[in-house]
């Protein structure tokens, strides 16, 4: 497949097939162009193909008169808060969840949060455009290192009003941590040690060579399961490779499910301090009945984190995110944080003295499935199929097709990131979850 996908998370491809160093080029010179020149900060997660791709990225920057500031591999959200705070642009080089052949870049601009679709559609036509070149030798940009941002990023997590640092230290919970060798393996070790956390490292090498695959989806976290059991730990933390999204797993080796990840942040947040949450459209609806628990408001938006962080900014709202371990807390930055949400996690845990099982025990239950199916042609005709089969349902368009009934609901998109379809369902029992997502999937394949 040569394909690149291009889409409001930005670009990514199979890296010497769709992605190659002549397109990431173009796209950096498209970028540079977009940015007038401005500064940017440059991260990347750990993939082998990064560096070759960075030298392409960096050189686009430059030739476009950007001074580029090099962050070095680090997370996502590392990336994201060092833009906001030099008022700069930012570029990451991820694929994020996908395979290890994969990579892309990530676009922010200064306010610290992902291009709005507008932007993300100018920067891309203009990278069609004939008429990318360099400007000449005494107008290039120039590059400057600045490997301290990740232990900024800590800091910052240390210093939120929610986090008691003292009390996590108290605990000294054992957290076994999986980090599948991506970009978050020096931060997260760095940010569970300053919490006073004993560390069982599992995958916690810069190297990018994935020990399973990267989504952290239950199927994908045996190992740490396993570990979990074998070390007496209080918890298990799986971070994806770009570090914005966490998985839990409780001292039983079982998995919470990726949705529990904001559903628990929320309600430390939200006990402290009440007010609006905005998440995506396929988000759980446990955050729903949190939402109802406090009193607040869920405004539900597209899937992508740009869309989320807008309508946080918009709405004041305190904390949001997206069901998939991608948790936002806008006093920190407007973007998913999984360093967060494993500080956040933690302090719930000391605070609470119940075990990590018990606290999922306590959350509303629900039955999710995910999955995805490849995409043969358009989507767009068997939506009327759909909108038949599913007539009794109320009917959200907001991004694919989302169909409610009074304890269940099933939803039907195309990815922004892979070629697939994705089809989630959730119901208050595993056999009615798969009932609906399989009848949805029968009429879409
Ligand atoms: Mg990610």
């Amino acid at each position: 497949m040569r394909k690149l996908l291009v889409s409001i998370s930005g670009v990514r491809g199979v890296v010497g097939e769709g992605l190659t160093p002549e397109v990431v080029l173009r796209y950096a010179l498209a970028f540079g162009r977009f940015c007038n020149g401005s500064k940017v900060v440059l991260g990347r997660d750990s993939r082998p193909s990064g560096e070759m791709l960075k030298s392409a990225v960096v050189s686009g920057l430059l030739a476009s008169g950007c001074d580029v500031i090099d962050l070095g591999i680090c997370p996502t959200p590392t990336v994201e808060i060092a833009a906001e705070d030099s008022k700069a642009y930012g570029v990451v080089i991820t694929a994020s969840h996908n395979p290890i052949q994969w990579n892309g870049l990530k676009f922010i601009g200064p306010d610290g949060i992902f291009l709005s679709p507008e932007q993300v559609g100018k920067v891309f036509r203009m990278a069609k455009s004939s008429r990318l070149g360099s400007k000449s030798w005494n107008r290039l940009g120039r590059i400057r290192v600045e490997e301290s941002w990740i232990q900024k990023h800590v800091q910052k997590i240390l210093q939120l009003k929610y986090i008691d640092t003292k009390r996590i230290r108290k605990r000294k919970p054992k957290v076994v941590l999986d980090c599948n060798n991506g970009a978050a393996s020096s931060i997260a070790p760095m940010l569970l040690q300053a919490l006073g956390c004993r560390v069982v490292e599992l995958s916690c090498e810069l190297s990018g060579f994935f020990t399973h695959s990267p989504e952290p989806l239950p199927e994908n976290l045996r190992a740490l399961c396993r570990k979990v059991k074998q070390a007496k730990a209080d918890i298990g933390f799986a971070l994806d490779p770009d570090g914005d999204r966490l998985a839990v797993v409780s001292e039983k080796g079982t998995p919470l499910g990726e949705e529990k990840t904001l559903v628990l942040a929320a309600k430390l947040v939200l006990g402290k301090n009440p007010g609006d949450m905005a998440v995506n459209i396929s988000t759980s609806r446990m955050i729903d009945e949190v939402a109802r628990e406090f009193g607040v408001k869920v405004h539900r938006t597209p899937v992508g984190e740009a869309f989320v962080s807008r309508t946080l900014r918009r709405t004041k709202g305190i904390i949001g995110g997206e069901g998939n371990g991608g948790v936002i807390l806008p006093e920190l930055h407007l973007g998913r944080d999984g360093l967060l949400a494993m500080a956040l996690i933690l302090e719930y845990l000391a605070e609470s003295e119940k075990p990590v099982s018990g606290l999922s025990n306590e959350l509303p239950s629900y039955y999710m499935v995910k999955k995805k199916i490849d995409l043969k042609g358009d989507l767009e005709p068997k939506t009327n199929r759909l909108r038949r089969f599913f007539s009794k349902a109320k009917v959200n368009h907001m991004d694919g097709m989302r169909f409610d009934f009074a304890d269940s609901w099933v939803h039907v998109r195309k990815s922004n990131t892979e070629p697939v379809v994705r089809i989630i369902a959730e119901a208050k029992s595993k056999v009615q979850a798969n009932k609906l997502a399989n009848e949805a999937i029968n009429i879409v394949s």
